[in-house]
C-alpha cells in the first residue's frame, strides 16, 4: 500500500537526504526506521504524507501517486494518515478532549477549532479514542497538567479519532523516559494489532525498535541498508 520506487530527496541546499529508496509496505505492518542521526529517517517518513516533496522516483500510497496531489487533495489525503511528533504538538492550555475534537474540523483555523461547538457523536468518538489509549479519565484535564507519556497518548488519541489507515510517528518516544516509552510503544502495538492500522515509526533506540516492530528498515546516508524482519537484524546495522 505504500510503495517507494527509486525515491530521491535532495533539499534545496543540495543535501541528498534519500537516494535509491525502494520499499513496499503492506497494510497492517509495524515498521521501525532506524539509523544514525542525519541518516534520513525523518525525511523518509515525512515524504509519505507530503510534508516533504520527493525530488525523484515515485511514491505511491494506496494507488495514489503522491506527487500528483494538489491543494485540497493533499489535505484529504493527509486525513487518512495520522502523524505523531516527538513534541506531541498539542494545545497545552486547554483540555484533553478539545485537543482530540480539533481533529474533526481540520480545515478551520486553530482558534475557531478551539472555540467550536461539537456534536454529541463527535464527543463520543473523542472519548472512545481516549479510552483506547487508557486516558479516558483525563478527558477534562488541561493538557499542561499531564505527564509527557500521557501527552503523547493524547496525540495518539487525536490521530485515532480521524480513523487513519496509517500512522506515521517521528521519534515519538525520544523525549520520554524508558518506562513511559514502553507504555507508549505498547499503545502503538495494540493499535496496530487490534485496528490493523499500519505504523511507520522513526526511532533511534534500536532495542525498543527490535522489541516492538515486526519489520526494521535501516538507513545510512539516505540509502536503505537493511530491510527485514526484526528477528533477522544483525549487529552490524
Ligand atoms: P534523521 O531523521 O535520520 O536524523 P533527516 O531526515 O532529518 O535525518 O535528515 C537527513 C539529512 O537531510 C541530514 O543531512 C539533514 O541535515 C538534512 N536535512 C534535513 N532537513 C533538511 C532541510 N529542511 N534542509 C536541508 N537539509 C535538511
Ligand atoms: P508518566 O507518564 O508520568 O510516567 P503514565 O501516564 O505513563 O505516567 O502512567 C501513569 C499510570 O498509568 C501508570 O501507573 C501506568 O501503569 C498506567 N498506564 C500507563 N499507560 C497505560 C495504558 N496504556 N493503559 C493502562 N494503564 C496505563
Amino acid at each position: 500500500m505504500i510503495q517507494f520506487i527509486d525515491v530521491q530527496k535532495t533539499y534545496p541546499n543540495g543535501t541528498i537526504a534519500l537516494q535509491n529508496v525502494n520499499l513496499n509496505i503492506e497494510q497492517g505492518e509495524f515498521v521501525a526506521v532506524i539509523g544514525l542521526s542525519g541518516a534520513g529517517k525523518s525525511t523518509l517518513i515525512r515524504c509519505i504524507n507530503r510534508m516533504h516533496d520527493i525530488t525523484g522516483g515515485r511514491l505511491i500510497v494506496d494507488d495514489v501517486e503522491v506527487t500528483r496531489l494538489r491543494g485540497k487533495q493533499i489535505r484529504r489525503f493527509r486525513r487518512r494518515i495520522g502523524m505523531i511528533f516527538q513534541s506531541f504538538n498539542l494545545v497545552t492550555r486547554t483540555t484533553v478532549i478539545k485537543n482530540v475534537l480539533v481533529s474533526f474540523v481540520p480545515d478551520l483555523p486553530l482558534w475557531r477549532k478551539l472555540t467550536g461547538l461539537f456534536t454529541k457523536e463527535q464527543k463520543i468518538k473523542a472519548l472512545e479514542a481516549l479510552d483506547k489509549v487508557g486516558i479516558l479519565d483525563k478527558a477534562y484535564v488541561r493538557v499542561d497538567q499531564l505527564s509527557g507519556g500521557q501527552q503523547q497518548r493524547v496525540a495518539l488519541a487525536r490521530t485515532l479519532a480521524q480513523n487513519p489507515d496509517i500512522i506515521l510517528a517521528d521519534e515519538p518516544i525520544a523525549s520520554l523516559d524508558p518506562v513511559t516509552s514502553r507504555m507508549v510503544m505498547n499503545d502503538f502495538k495494540r493499535i496496530n494489532q487490534e485496528m490493523n492500522i499500519s505504523v511507520i515509526m522513526n526511532i533511534h533506540h534500536v532495542e525498543v525498535a527490535l522489541e516492538y516492530a515486526d519489520r526494521i528498515i535501516g538507513i545510512r546516508k539516505g540509502e536503505v541498508v537493511f530491510d527485514g524482519e526484526s528477528r533477522r537484524v544483525t549487529k552490524e546495522i
